[in-house]
């Protein structure tokens, strides 16, 4: 233990692992415990085995990679205990320890902290696209019309992308190509709230029709909308991943930017975006005075959801469906609004209250299975975790099912083509519109 000491991973992991009395309920609320019934993989397993963990002994990898960090055992655990917090610790340690395996360092370190790079990437990827042939099947909102072939062949980290998942299409135009950084309140005048959209990667670079949604939406409402073309990756990816050097760099090129807006607010589309802007960022600061700034950007942060809501005249409601006529949807509650962001109530009364009957709620809401990197090296598993959700999308029986994370859209979108589920996946913003 003593090498480890002084590690600020080990340090934070041990903290946290401490409050573990060992009651087991975290068990039965675990996705990865209901496939594979095994107790190291669970998070009491992981607070018991902490030491032996952070020593190295034992299939460590296999232990800490085997996580979605969706949250779920937080929730049921009367300690609070932050599992994700430890699983990134560990994931940390092991890449202090080892080093970024190639893959990793060339996603995280070349082409996700360089936009333009990474744009060239995947134009390049929606050229091979291109060559593929066509599929029939789920299309993603309006976004794949005609749906677009899977991706099978790309390179590096990439590559895990493909065996025959059904992926959306690389956009043709990226969001900060399609949106202008300003973006005034439509028919409002007076004093507006300016509101900082901060969209994320997969909205920019796959998803720009998201992206135009909520700021649509945002704009109808009465806000004036900046989209900062500057913005970069939130560093999500890289701190689950342990890379916790790179989110952090990351996380402050965004804050500078964020902060030059001279925005009221901070606005997220993505989930994970906004659990990395409310939670993770704070603890990447190095000095008080960073932390100060990550904690009130933090502070004016919200899901467009909240924001939509917070926009509504008391006892009017302002929102109308954004979708055919007699359309009916249902709701995917992302693990990183609901669980990690506490965001729950605003979506559901927004959807409730816009869709009425045509509303088909899901009978349970678990995972997708999704997980980010999760389901890139445990895709077997977390299509398994899945096939629960699919379940449930089948028996709602609903035209569209509406999210609010692009990594949850593009599982959603995949399980619904594996299992043959007629229906497209949107997110919130694209499936409502505000008239005051
Ligand atoms: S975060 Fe999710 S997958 Fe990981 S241990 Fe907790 S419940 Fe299981
Ligand atoms: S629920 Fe919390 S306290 Fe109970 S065993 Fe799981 S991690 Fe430990």
């Amino acid at each position: 233990m003593s090498q480890f000491s002084e590690n600020s991973f080990v340090q934070e992991c041990l903290r946290e692992s401490a409050q573990c009395i060992g009651c087991g309920t975290c068990l039965t609320s675990c996705p990865v415990y209901a496939q594979e019934a095994r107790e190291e993989l669970t998070a009491r397993g992981r607070n018991r085995h902490i030491l032996a963990l952070l020593e190295g002994y034992g299939d460590a990898a296999e232990v800490v990679g085997k996580c979605l960090l969706c949250g779920r055992c937080t929730m049921v655990c009367p300690r609070g205990i932050r599992n994700d917090l430890i699983v990134a610790g560990l994931r940390g340690l092991m890449v202090q320890r080892d080093g970024l395996p190639f893959a990793k360092s060339v996603a995280f370190r070349r082409l996700l902290s360089d936009r333009k790079l990474m744009g060239r990437a995947l134009r390049f990827a929606a050229a091979a696209q291109r060559l593929m042939p066509s599929e029939d099947g789920v299309g993603i909102g309006n976004l794949c019309d005609p749906p677009r072939p899977t991706v099978r062949h790309l390179p590096l980290f990439f590559s895990a992308l493909g065996r025959g998942r059904r992926l959306p299409a690389v956009a043709s135009d990226f969001l900060s190509e399609r949106l202008p950084e300003e973006n005034p309140a439509s028919g409002v005048t007076g004093k507006k709230l300016r509101v900082a959209y901060f969209a994320g990667c997969a909205t920019e670079f796959v998803l720009p029709r998201t992206g135009e949604a909520v700021v649509r939406v945002l704009t109808e409402a009465g806000m004036d909308v900046v989209f900062p073309h500057a913005q970069g990756c939130c560093g999500l990816a890289a701190h689950a991943n342990g890379d916790v050097e790179t989110a952090a760099a990351m996380a402050r090129h965004n804050l500078d930017v964020l902060e030059h807006t001279n925005a009221d607010l901070i606005v997220t589309s993505c989930a994970t975006c906004g659990t990395a802007l409310r939670d993770i960022w704070p603890r990447l600061a190095l000095t008080d005075d960073e932390r100060r700034r990550f904690v009130t950007l933090a502070g004016k942060t919200h899901d467009v959801s909240e924001l939509i809501l917070s926009a509504a005249t008391p006892g009017v409601f302002s929102c109308y469906s954004n979708l055919p006529r007699g359309a009916t949807i249902t709701w995917h509650e992302p693990c990183h609004l609901g669980r990690h962001q506490h965001v729950s109530r605003e979506p559901l009364t927004i959807l409730r209250r816009t869709f009425g009957s045509a509303f088909h709620e899901l009978r349970e809401a678990g995972c997708c299975g999704f997980g980010g990197s999760f389901n890139l090296y445990h895709y077997g598993m977390s299509q398994k975790i899945g096939l629960h959700k699919a379940d449930n999308i089948r028996e709602a029986g609903a035209d569209y099912v509406v999210t609010s994370c692009p990594g949850c859209l593009i599982q959603i979108m995949d399980l619904m083509a594996q299992h043959g589920i007629p229906g497209r996946v949107i997110h919130l913003a694209e499936a409502i519109s505000f008239r005051a």
